[in-house]
């Protein structure tokens, strides 16, 4: 640990590169350092910088920069006027190790469905029976590895169903004969499209494994998803039947939905009105697409930010009466600091997941395994540790660093919960994965008409508060 390291000589007026290097020595260390005379930009670009390399530092910064001031005020939510000259200092000390870890398990890339949208490279062929073993021992070991307390395992495909309920049982099996004797919590969750549930065939199976929740997909309207029975006008019917009975069976269903361009001529009010008063469902989750292997069309990211921040403003509206991801996490996160945001928005995804496919290879996620599998970091047969060192995983967890430094990510108010998005949705745009994540401009939206009604509510609040305090003393107390 570094103590006392001033900064003071640097010149106040070095220019970002100058201060990007200096910075950069630091990274990795614990370091205390004071630096003054600073001026606004700069001192975003050290909130950023810091949040990546574990720096404990304190800031005073002597500037009259009202807008400084007035944004930090807004975000600690006092009402004390700024006043010129004065001294702010920022704390910040290291994050503590997170304790939870998720492995996304495919074990099958078949499936029931042909969908036009799908980015995975299905294939016939299902995880053999004697290497659940072999896959539920390696979950231990890196659950080990990295002093994890609970393990989540979201089970995936291809699609699940299309396995038989006793393979599932047995996997279920042995995955809890491994963990029996530790102290790692296995919690499972399922990610289904559900076309093939059957209360008869899957109701026990799932109800003893899957803590009573079950994720599926649906999309309106429906351009891309049908099987080859079932085109795309009558997906969405049939789905909707499956849901009704997984729900009498006493599951919760949520789901993910993908916006597509007729999503965003249909507008965010019919968008919601369908999910909220014809699906009657409560998740709902808003995810974007990316091309995979399909060939997909990119939306119009002026339009999806317009019809992301209409669907914000109509579920403020109605009471937040869904639970509507991501924005009920960016709230919590922005405005209160704390939630589980979607993968994209954490530091690197690489330290939170990473997937296993049906034949033990081993990747980022879903999206890697089963599109682009000459990323993988090897297979469940590898010891963990090399599969964490493998230089496959390095530019999944120094992408952040790399676009801080690089990008304009690094001056951006947002990098400290936004960090550059998903690696795969730079990727499958542009062909790197060190990209700024392609959805940029439409994050940047969202996060900011977060802030703009926060800011509008606490003014409600304000006025509402004097309201209250007026007709109480009128009423006596
Ligand atoms: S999107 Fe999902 S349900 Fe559709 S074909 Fe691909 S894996 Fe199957
Ligand atoms: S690549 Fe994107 S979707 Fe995959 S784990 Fe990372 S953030 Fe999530
Ligand atoms: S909103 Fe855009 S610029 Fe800001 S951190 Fe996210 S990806 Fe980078």
């Amino acid at each position: 640990m570094v103590e006392g390291c001033s900064m003071k000589e640097m010149p106040l007026q070095a220019g970002r590169h100058h201060f990007l290097t200096a910075l950069r020595v630091l990274q990795g260390m614990v370091v205390e350092c004071n630096i003054e005379g600073y001026l606004d930009k700069n001192n975003q670009l050290l909130t950023n910088f810091a949040n990546v390399c574990k720096i404990r530092y304190r800031i005073s910064v002597v500037s009259d920069d009202i807008k400084t001031k007035t944004r930090n005020r807004k975000m600690s939510k006092t009402r004390s006027e700024p006043k010129l000259e004065s001294v702010s200092t920022i704390e910040k000390t290291p994050r503590k190790r997170k304790k939870i870890f998720s492995v996304v398990f495919m074990p099958t890339l078949a499936c029931n469905c042909r969908c036009s949208h799908c980015f995975e490279e299905l294939a016939e062929g299902n995880a053999e029976d004697h290497n659940w073993e072999l896959h539920f021992t390696e979950m231990r070991r890196l659950a080990e590895t990295l002093k994890c307390n609970t393990l989540k395992v979201y089970w995936q495909g291809g699609e699940v169903l299309c396995l038989h309920p006793d393979t599932v049982q047995c996997a279920l099996d042995i995955g809890a004969a491994v963990f029996k004797d530790s102290d790692i919590t296995l919690e499972h969750h399922l990610q289904t499209n559900l076309l093939l549930y059957e209360t008869s065939r899957w109701k026990e199976v799932i109800s003893n494994f899957f803590l009573g929740s079950i994720s599926s997909s649906i999309d309106l309207p429906n351009l891309f998803r049908l099987t080859p029975t079932l085109g795309v006008d009558e997906y969405n019917r049939a789905w909707l039947k499956k849901k009704d009975m997984a729900e009498r069976d006493g599951f919760t269903v949520s789901v993910v939905s993908l916006p597509n361009h007729k999503t965003l001529e249909l507008g965010a009010e019919r968008f919601y009105r369908f999910f909220r008063d014809e699906a009657l469902l409560k998740n709902v989750q808003v995810n974007f697409p990316f091309p995979g292997n399909s060939g997909l069309e990119p939306l119009d990211l002026k339009k999806l930010a317009g019809f992301m921040t209409d669907l914000y403003k109509i579920w403020v509206a109605s009471g937040r009466d869904l639970n509507l991801s991501p924005f009920r996490a960016m709230e919590d996160r922005l405005l209160r600091g704390r939630g589980a945001l979607p993968c994209c928005w954490t530091y690197s995804c690489a330290s939170i997941l990473l997937s296993i496919g049906p034949n033990g290879g081993v990747g980022q996620c879903d999206c890697w395994v089963a599109t682009y599998s000459d990323h993988n970091f090897g297979t469940t047969d590898q010891p963990v540790e090399q599969l964490l060192d493998s230089d496959q995983r390095q530019p999944f967890l120094n992408r952040p660093l790399k676009l801080m430094r690089d990008t304009k990510c690094g001056e951006c108010k947002f990098w400290g919960i936004c960090f550059g998005g998903c690696p795969i949705r730079a990727f499958a745009f542009t062909g790197n994965l060190m990209d700024v994540d392609h959805y940029c401009p439409v994050y940047y939206e969202m996060f900011s008409i977060i802030l703009d009604q926060a800011e509008h509510e606490s003014q409600l609040e304000y006025e509402f508060s004097e309201e209250v305090e007026f007709s109480s003393s009128e009423k006596g107390g």
